[in-house]
């Protein structure tokens, strides 16, 4: 017994054991998953179906269950990739998947007003491929709107997407809603009144008598949110200090700690949350590594099915709709399905030879956030370091207890200021640089200045990530070539409007005013400023605008939340693609549900947002 003892307490066999164990463990759970992933999933599509959805990710997932729910619609959902690997559900992982076969692994035209340090001046824009889509690849942030963001879109045309109208999709998302368990007349949940709300009803006597007859019982939530513990990390509670500290110097300030879409240490996505548990039903097929290459119309314009082409076949299959075909294949992809099938500008597609079914505005109106990074260092050690986590016990803590350091994103801290301002607080004091450089398209002189210590993996520290919320800049998605296979054109234009870098400024100065304040000095906070060679001639100084409008010039890169290229408005405004029922205008069984209809990008990150509007968009198909 004693030798054992003495073996075990040998570092590098306790390793051993432990690597061994976590990997049977890890076999386990890749083997069970295989197995339960298989329910719905079929090789060939039947001829017709009565609602095809093309994309199954964060907008699809919650469409195809809820189109499915009457057993006597028959859907369809058709995926571009199949199911992501196990790793897209370890949160810490999350930046491993960029790049991957997950990944569809855009890259921006080369930009004029931004993105000097990058490698051909071109931005990297990621997007999910697979079952849950950009929802399974992201870093999972949860934000639904302010009630500014959606007033915007109402005052723009999009009428009936207000906050009323999308708080109760919200309500349903979060289990916020409560339920009715005794069956008695009146007794009506929470969604329901909600509703009835939404549709202008007085709903004050019916809220009292439901009141009256139900045992309330809180909802089952769709999506699981977790939260950054304050108590538990000294990182998210500097950050609230520091946000109080600030609150004279900044108008609207307001701190927070992230939430996040983790349930159990585990990525909670719409795929988890609304598709899982429908899969198997009867009525609900998913088509999987299988791409839609054109809608197709008849001579009246109304739509008649998708073509598509499935993985290793190289003919084109034609499956019809008989109520309508809904695109939700993301910001990039739904605009280039159109412009495929002869929905878009007429001049444009023209210049290729695709005959013109529709002259709208497809493409316009590209919108993204992007993020100024800053690196801070720190001489305490309360943040992630590569060292830390390759340490063996966080991969026994995560698959025993769902816990540690890889059951969390890294992201710590979120805040806005000034409505228009955004921060976040990256946790991460060192950073594997093959992969953060890549994942971002940096040169290499780039990311050694914006990082000085990359190469210590007990570095302690922080990147704060400074960004316009509310940007005018707008980009557009075009095609390439008439082949659907080819990517399409991305040119985001950052920077191009003047509002932006001002706002950009303002942001960074915001980050800066952070890194200074008594929480963060107590921790040891010492801001890096880059030396970048695109900015030598100018004077590396806190206050010098031109200097922090070279950096931020040089080095912003996106914040993953392009939209807007199908802009949703009123049918009579020429710039608008749907209406805001989410029909393409002047044709018949054809709606778009996914990021490219925000007309306007939201003051935060959209994810859940585009859930609840799916959910929405749901109820608007099903009442017609
Ligand atoms: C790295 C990263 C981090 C992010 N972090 C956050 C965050 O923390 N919080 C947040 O709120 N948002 C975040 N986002 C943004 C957010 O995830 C997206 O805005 C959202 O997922 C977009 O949803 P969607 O339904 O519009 O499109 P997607 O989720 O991209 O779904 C489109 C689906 O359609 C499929 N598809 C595409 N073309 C075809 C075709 N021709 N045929 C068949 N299928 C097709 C795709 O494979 C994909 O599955 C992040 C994004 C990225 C890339």
């Amino acid at each position: 017994m004693g030798k054992v003892s003495s073996l075990l307490s040998n570092q590098a066999l306790y390793s051993m054991i432990m690597t061994l164990m976590v990997g049977v463990m890890l076999g386990l759970v890749v083997w069970s998953s295989r197995i339960s992933s298989q329910r719905g999933i079929i090789e060939m599509p039947e001829s017709h179906y009565d609602y095809i959805i093309v994309g199954g990710g964060t907008a699809g997932c919650v469409l195809a269950a809820r189109l499915s729910a009457n057993p006597y619609h028959s859907v369809l959902l058709v995926e571009a990739g199949e199911y992501f690997n196990w790793l897209s559900s370890v949160p810490l992982v999350t930046p491993m998947l960029q790049g991957s076969a997950h990944d569809w692994a855009y890259h921006t035209k080369s930009q004029v007003h931004s993105s000097w340090g990058l490698n051909n001046q071109s931005s990297a824009c990621p997007r999910g491929r697979g079952l849950g889509g950009t929802g399974q690849m992201n870093y999972m942030l949860h934000y639904t709107g302010s009630e500014e963001d959606f007033s915007r879109w109402e005052d723009s045309g999009a009428t009936g997407w207000g906050l009323r109208q999308l708080q109760p999709y919200v309500s349903k998302m979060l289990g916020t809603e409560y339920q009715c368990i005794a069956k008695q007349p009146y007794c009506l949940n929470s969604y329901q009144i909600l509703l009835m709300s939404a549709a202008g009803l007085h709903t004050t006597s019916l809220h009292q008598k439901s009141q009256n007859n139900c045992k309330r019982v809180k909802a089952q939530p769709r999506m699981h949110i977790s939260h950054v513990d304050v108590g538990n990390s000294v990182l998210g509670k500097a950050f609230i200090d520091a946000g109080n500290e600030l609150a004279m110097a900044f108008k609207g300030l307001s701190f927070s700690t992230v939430q996040s879409t983790v349930y159990k240490g585990q990525r909670w996505s719409s795929l988890d949350g609304y598709l899982r548990p429908t899969l198997g039903q009867h009525n609900l097929k998913v088509l999987l590594n299988t791409r839609v290459t054109k809608v197709v119309f008849d001579n009246a314009r109304v739509v008649q099915g998708v073509e598509l082409r499935m993985s290793g076949d190289l003919s084109t299959k034609f499956v019809r709709s008989r109520k309508e075909v809904v695109l939700s294949a993301g910001a990039i992809n739904t605009p280039h399905i159109l412009l495929q099938s002869g929905v878009g500008p007429q001049a444009h597609l023209h210049k290729y030879g695709i005959p013109v079914v529709s002259d709208l505005n497809v493409g316009f109106n590209l919108h993204d956030h992007l993020n100024m990074p800053l690196y801070v260092s720190l001489e305490t050690p309360v943040s992630v370091t590569i060292n830390k986590v390759q340490q063996v016990h966080q991969f026994w803590d995560y698959m025993i207890h769902g816990k540690g350091l890889l059951a969390s994103s890294g992201l710590v801290g979120v805040g806005t200021a000034e409505t228009d301002l955004g921060l976040l607080l990256f946790g991460f004091g060192s950073t594997d640089e093959k992969i953060f450089r890549d994942i971002a398209n940096y040169k290499q002189e780039t990311f050694h200045a914006l990082f000085p210590f990359s190469h210590n993996k007990t570095q302690e520290g922080f990147v704060l990530l400074a960004s316009c919320l509310l940007p005018s800049s707008r980009g557009i998605v075009t095609l390439n070539d008439a082949d659907p296979s080819n990517e399409p054109v991305i040119d985001p234009q950052y920077l191009q409007h003047p509002h932006d870098i001002a706002c950009m400024i303002r942001a960074v100065k915001l980050a800066i005013s952070l890194s200074s304040s008594q929480p963060f000095q107590h921790l040891g906070a010492k801001l890096h400023l880059p030396q970048l060679e695109e900015c030598q001639h100018l004077e590396v100084d806190p206050q010098n605008q031109s200097y922090l409008e070279c950096i931020i010039r040089t080095a912003a890169i996106t914040g993953y939340h392009p939209g807007g290229t199908c802009k949703m408005g009123s049918p009579h405004d020429k710039t608008t693609v749907v209406d805001p029922q989410l029909r393409v205008r002047g044709l018949h069984g054809l709606r778009v549900m996914d990021a490219s209809v925000m007309p306007t990008p939201v003051s935060g990150h959209p994810n859940s947002i585009l859930i609840a509007m799916a959910d929405r968009t749901a109820d608007l198909i099903l009442r017609h």
